[in-house]
């Protein structure tokens, strides 16, 4: 495999091998190898013990039938799915992703990922993920909580504070996270708060969780402006969707004194020259659950809504592709440098292909990769699973700060690996080698298991 050295062309032979189809999970886990040569070189005891080839495979992986009754009475079956993929920092952890895409590869790639972002926080956390190909677009709320009670049906059995803490991802959000935690406890007869993370303030839930990842992708860029002497101040921001992690990135760039002026939908984009009006798309997205494509019709016609192109074609200093994988490619990629972007950080997982990445390295864009960026949220649900543990609450102030803190740390950590590996300014390389050192050590302390 060209740029994997040879055992680690090897291992990446296998993965793909024994893991057919599952085209999102090569290519994470190839981006991962693609860093460790000179990991190995140095610690040839990680291949001894083939703690690669068992970081490659999960540990458990759970598919499950999901049948539930739509409001015109009509049964419908989707496919539910849990991959446990590795628990030597603690209980696996990682959200639940529904959307039609959702296969096993998918889950895998996230969950795949999802081990390195949550040995970057410094929690004690493992990696996991899971989801269903269930489509909530559309569907009404007794339908989407009668799918939920089906989801954790099956799901509950699997799960538990020191075994498997799902949260929100994709089609999961607060209202959904409320369905799965209630079916739990009706199920179970215990209240384990700790079971699920992205609760409700009023029901076990934390302070910052659901503004969390925005706000930490905005953080970690805030840190490498910091580090060239520079601000948000005063800069144009492109912000991809206009979900949970979206919504809150703009809130977080709009306080720091940046003008988000484009984000976007499964449908199209919009620019707002002016600046995002966030109280207007809060209301359309997550209030009405509306389109996009509704924004420029109520903002009074200083926008407009763009179908069938890109959004990286708008100019700007500062990207933030916060929707779905792979969402960002090369030509986006060439665009984007051409028209003077200099820093481009993933608030959703893996959105830049590997030729995007490969052109922003060609072309001198800082890049920071989604497990080191989007942390954030993963990091603030273990900061919920501990105050569920004291019995405790903290507030909005506090819990943002510990935030802060750890995105703070994790930029640093990833600059001072990379600098460490002969990498200065690689985010990549350093974000894979500091979240995979950590683990393999662990499962080299744990033995073979
Ligand atoms: P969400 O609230 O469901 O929002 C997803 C957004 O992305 C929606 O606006 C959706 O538009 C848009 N989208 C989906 N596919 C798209 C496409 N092909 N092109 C353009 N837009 C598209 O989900 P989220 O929680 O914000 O998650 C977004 C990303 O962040 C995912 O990659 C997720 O894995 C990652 N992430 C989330 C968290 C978290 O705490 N939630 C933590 C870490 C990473 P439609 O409504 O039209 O589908």
């Amino acid at each position: 495999m060209p740029g994997l050295d040879e055992k680690l062309g090897e291992i990446y032979a296998e993965v793909v091998g024994r893991n057919p189809g599952e085209a999102e999970f090569h290519q994470a886990v190839h981006e991962v190898l693609d860093c460790l040569g000179p990991v190995i070189a140095k610690h040839p005891e990680y291949a001894d013990s083939a703690v690669i080839r068992r970081l490659c495979e999960p540990e458990r992986q759970i598919i499950f039938r999901v049948p539930w009754v739509d409001d015109a009475g009509v049964v419908r079956i989707n496919r539910g799915f849990r991959v446990e993929f590795n628990s030597a920092l603690g209980p696996y952890k990682g959200g639940l992703r529904f959307h039609p895409s959702v296969y096993q590869g998918i889950v895998k790639f996230l969950g795949f990922e999802q081990i390195f972002k949550n040995a970057l926080t410094g929690l004690p956390i493992g990696g996991g993920k899971g989801g269903s190909d269930f489509d909530p677009k559309g569907r009404s709320d007794g339908e989407i909580m009668r799918f939920c009670q089906a989801f954790m049906t099956e799901l509950y059995r699997h799960i538990g504070e020191y075994t498997d803490v799902p949260a929100g991802d994709i089609g999961v959000g607060g209202r959904e996270i409320g369905y799965l935690f209630g079916q739990y406890k009706r199920i179970t007869n215990r209240y384990e708060s700790g079971v699920l993370t992205g609760k409700g303030l009023a029901w076990g839930g934390s302070q910052v969780r659901t503004e969390a990842t925005g706000y930490g992708t905005v953080f970690f860029v805030e840190e490498i402006l910091k580090a060239r002497g520079d601000s948000f101040e005063g800069k144009q921001v492109v912000v991809s969707g206009s979900g949970n992690v979206a919504i809150y990135a703009i809130e977080k760039v709009q306080q720091l004194g940046g003008t988000v002026i484009a984000c976007s939908d499964s449908g199209g984009y919009v620019v707002d020259e002016k600046g995002i009006d966030l109280d207007l798309l809060k209301d359309l997205k997550q209030v009405r659950r509306a389109r996009i494509q509704e924004y420029p019709g109520e903002r009074g016609g200083v926008a407009r809504y763009v179908t069938g192109r890109s959004v990286w074609e708008i100019p700007c200093g500062i990207a933030l592709p916060c929707a779905t994988q792979n969402e960002l490619n090369g030509a986006d990629a060439t665009s984007l440098a051409g028209n003077g972007c200099t820093i481009v950080a993933e608030g959703a997982n893996m959105p830049c292909t590997p030729e995007a990445v490969r052109v922003f390295g060609e072309a001198g864009v800082t890049f920071a990769p989604g497990k080191a960026a989007n942390a954030g949220g993963v990091a603030t649900s273990a900061l919920e699973m501990q105050q569920n543990a004291s019995r405790d609450t903290w507030t909005f102030d506090h819990t943002e700060q510990r935030l802060a803190d750890i995105m703070h740390g994790i930029h640093d950590r990833c600059l001072a690996t990379a600098d460490e590996y002969g990498a200065p300014g690689n985010y990549v390389t350093g974000a894979n080698i500091a979240g995979f050192s950590q683990v393999a050590d662990a499962m080299l302390a744990l033995g073979v298991i």
